[in-house]
C-alpha cells in the first residue's frame, strides 16, 4: 500500500492519470481460481479491484484497459466494465496478430464497442511496423465517422465491369490516403449501379467500355477516357 500511495502522490502532484491495464494473460491467481479462466467477469473484477486501491487514496483520475486476444471476450469485458463504472475505457484487442487478422480482430472488437458508444481511447496492436498500427487505428475511426478523411467507396467488380477497376481504385486510394479532406470518393465499375453511389459521393466515377462518367456533387457529369480516370478524379478532388 505504501508503494501504491507513493505512485498516487507522484501522479497527483504532476496531474497525471493512471491507466489500469488488465490482461487475460496476467490475471491475479486468486481471481483466476475463483472463475476458472479469464472470463469477462474475472477481468472486470480485477480492474475494479485495482481501481478500488487507488480510490482508497482519493484518486480517481483513472483510465481502464481490459485486454484480451479473444475478440468476444474483450467485447463482453468492456461492456461489463462500462456498466460497472464510469471511468474512461482504453480499448484494444491485445496480441491481435499479424497485419491482416490483427486488423480484422481490432476492427471488429474496437469498432463494435465504439459503435455502442463505449471507449474513449484505442490502441491497435499488430505484429508489424508501429506506423501500420496508427494507420489502422485512424481507418477504424474514419469508417465509423469518428474521424475525418477520405472515405473510398468502390464496387467489387462483376461481369459488367469493362475497365481496370481494381487497379484504378488502388491508385486512387494510394493517392488520397493521407489527405485530410472529409469527403467520400466513389470508384464504381458500371453505369447500371455506379451512378447512384457516384452521385451520393462528393466525387465519383462510373465505368463504361474503355471510358467512364465522372459525377460531381453539384449534379454535373462528363465523359472521360479510361486512361484519364485517375488524373481527372484527383484533379476534381483537389478542387473540392
Ligand atoms: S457497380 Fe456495376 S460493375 Fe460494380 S459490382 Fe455493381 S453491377 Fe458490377
Amino acid at each position: 500500500m505504501d508503494r501504491v500511495k507513493a505512485v498516487v502522490d507522484a501522479c497527483r502532484a504532476r496531474n497525471l492519470p493512471i491507466r489500469i491495464g488488465v490482461n487475460s494473460g496476467s490475471l491475479e491467481k486468486e481471481i483466476l481460481a475463483k472463475y476458472g479462466s479469464p472470463t469477462p467477469e474475472a477481468l472486470v473484477e480485477s480492474a475494479m479491484g485495482h481501481a478500488a486501491l487507488l480510490e482508497k487514496f482519493d484518486f480517481d483520475d483513472i483510465v481502464i484497459s481490459i485486454k484480451s486476444s479473444d475478440v468476444n471476450r474483450m467485447i463482453a469485458a468492456y461492456r461489463l466494465a462500462a456498466e460497472k463504472c464510469s471511468y474512461p475505457l482504453h480499448l484494444g484487442v491485445t496480441e491481435a496478430g499479424t497485419e491482416r487478422m490483427g486488423l480484422i480482430k481490432s476492427a471488429v472488437g474496437i469498432g463494435s464497442l465504439l459503435c455502442d458508444g463505449i471507449g474513449e481511447t484505442i490502441r491497435v496492436s499488430l505484429t508489424d511496423e508501429p506506423v501500420k498500427e496508427i494507420a489502422a487505428a485512424k481507418d477504424i475511426l474514419k469508417c465509423i465517422g469518428k474521424r475525418g478523411g477520405v472515405r473510398l467507396v468502390s464496387c467489387p467488380t462483376c461481369g459488367r465491369t469493362r475497365i481496370d477497376l481494381i487497379g484504378t481504385a488502388k491508385k486512387v486510394e494510394e493517392a488520397l490516403k493521407d489527405m485530410d479532406k472529409d469527403i467520400t470518393v466513389a470508384v464504381m465499375g458500371c453505369i447500371v449501379n455506379g451512378p447512384g453511389e457516384a452521385r451520393e459521393a462528393d466525387i465519383g466515377i462510373a465505368g463504361g467500355d474503355g471510358c467512364a462518367v465522372i459525377f460531381r456533387k453539384d449534379g454535373t457529369q462528363r465523359k472521360i477516357k479510361e486512361e484519364e480516370i485517375v488524373s481527372e478524379l484527383l484533379a476534381e478532388v483537389e478542387r473540392l
